[in-house]
């Protein structure tokens, strides 16, 4: 088949959605670096994680033997109502930057919640309710992770609290709204109602725009505190990547339909779930020698943890309660300019990128500028329609430049990236950067310094 025939949308079948989650742990030919418990600085077991996880869920963050883990059906059911998610030929971005690449980039945005983080939020609701629980408790930085799981807990009727960033609660009214709709019960991040959230309070007084860490802190407290209820996590974790592979097989699966292979994936990177997923498949072949797709990971300057942190040891959350985690850190205490990506302002990053990246299978990670970021983001609003997340234009910002490079020298690369999800609660950004408020403060060195002191040593 020529690629002249490759259609503007690719849509997989029902009947083609992945039966199995890929675990790239199980193909890693790395030592994988345990989670660690903070006290002892022993490998966590499965007995200390389930006070604060579901067992099924904490059984898949530490499995890192099994490569296939098979999709239940009725979170498979629940997919098939907004998956499998097109991949797009973007002919039209093609054509604006006149190069001679192929791109491609697989949509996660149909759905309300906005983006990619119900295909995990799903998964882990339904094995909550498995388990009998009644309730979960998690964080929300931007509002896209709080409203999938709003989304997946309405559905299975659990109860859900969320603890929202506080500058994003007051920047996205409409998010909290929407969660409420699906029923949760949304509480601004520091709050009064944890122990954490106190002492955040009252040690940074001048500074309650709040963080993921401290968010995190004040979720995983309310989860130990109250009966029958768990911790869950949009990001990070293992299993959030695994399930986040879902995106990865059938990208890979339409593209195999047409014959096309990506030279090149590009995804932003907050915590690695979306890169993690969309990259799995095609990193498999890399780890076996099959293939040699060249990955890039985009963060935004303000945040820089692959490109200014530490691949160190580190508590996930900026309470220290959580477990210590191998990673690209800034420090737990690392607290970001309130950046118009608040699905990006993590502190550290996905284990299993970080290593990747640490072993050189990642190839790259590229920090870029909030202003170009939002650059990027209008100029393919305009010619592909869809109005990006600000988290997503980050990779748009990177593949727009890659196209050009393409144009220069001429080459054909097949570019894929992930369009993670759309911008309609980010017009407060979108204004700002119209008229020119928006500005770049990258982090001092000194900042950075204060965020490793932080770091136990292990
Ligand atoms: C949360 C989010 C991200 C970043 O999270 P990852 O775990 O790195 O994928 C990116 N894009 C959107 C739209 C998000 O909601």
């Amino acid at each position: 088949m020529s690629k002249q025939e490759i259609p503007y949308k690719i849509y997989l079948t029902e009947n083609e959605l992945p039966k199995e989650w890929y675990n790239v742990r199980a193909d890693m030919r790395t030592d994988h670096r345990p989670l660690l418990n903070p006290a002892t600085h022993e490998p966590v077991t499965l007995a200390e994680l389930e006070p604060v996880f579901c067992t099924e869920l904490a059984k898949q963050e530490l499995n890192d033997k099994d490569a296939y883990i098979e999709i239940p059906a009725p979170v498979r059911d629940f997919y098939k109502m907004y998956r499998p998610s097109p991949l797009v030929r973007a002919y039209c971005l093609e054509k604006y930057l006149d190069t001679p690449a192929e791109i491609y980039y697989k949509f996660e945005g149909n759905n309300t919640s906005g983006s990619h983080k119900l295909n995990s939020a799903i998964a882990q609701a339904y094995y909550a309710k498995e388990q009998g629980l009644t309730g979960v408790t998690t964080e929300t930085g931007a509002g896209q992770w709080g409203t999938a799981l709003s989304m997946a807990c309405g559905y299975f009727g659990l109860d859900l609290t969320v603890y929202m960033v506080r500058c994003s609660y007051e920047q996205k009214p409409q998010r909290r709204t929407l969660m409420n709709v699906y029923g949760a019960n949304v509480i601004p991040s520091p709050s009064d109602t944890t122990a954490v959230g106190r002492k955040m309070l009252a040690e940074h007084p001048d500074n309650t725009s709040g963080s993921l860490g401290t968010a995190i802190s004040e979720a995983v407290e309310v989860a130990l505190t109250k009966p029958n209820t768990r911790y869950v996590l949009g990001s990070v974790l293992n299993q959030v990547v695994l399930h986040q592979s879902v995106i990865g097989l059938e990208s890979k699966t339409a593209m195999e339909k047409y014959g096309v292979y990506p030279d090149m994936v590009i995804g932003c990177a907050g915590g690695g779930s979306n890169l993690g997923g969309l990259m799995s498949p095609f990193m498999r072949d890399k780890l076996k020698g099959e293939r040699d797709p060249y990955f890039i990971a985009v963060e935004p300057m303000s945040c820089p943890s692959l490109t200014r942190g530490k691949f160190a040891y580190d508590f996930c959350d900026t309470g220290k309660v959580t477990p210590l985690a191998k990673m690209y850190t800034l420090g737990s205490g690392f607290m970001p300019a309130p950046s118009h990506a608040g699905g990006l302002r993590y502190h550290g990053m996905s284990p299993i990128l970080s290593q990747l990246y640490h072993d050189g299978y990642i190839n790259e990670a590229r920090a870029v500028s909030q202003v170009d970021v939002f650059k990027a983001a209008i100029e393919f609003a305009r010619v592909e329609g869809i109005l990006p997340a600000p988290e997503s234009a980050h990779a748009i910002k990177v593949t727009l430049d890659e196209a050009r490079k393409c144009k220069e020298t001429g080459e054909k690369k097949v570019i894929l990236f992930g369009l993670t999800g759309t911008g309609y609660f980010d017009m407060i950004s979108y204004d700002r950067y119209m008229k020119g408020e928006l500005n770049d403060a990258p982090p001092t060195d000194e900042s950075l310094a204060e965020g490793e002191k932080d770091m136990p040593k292990v």
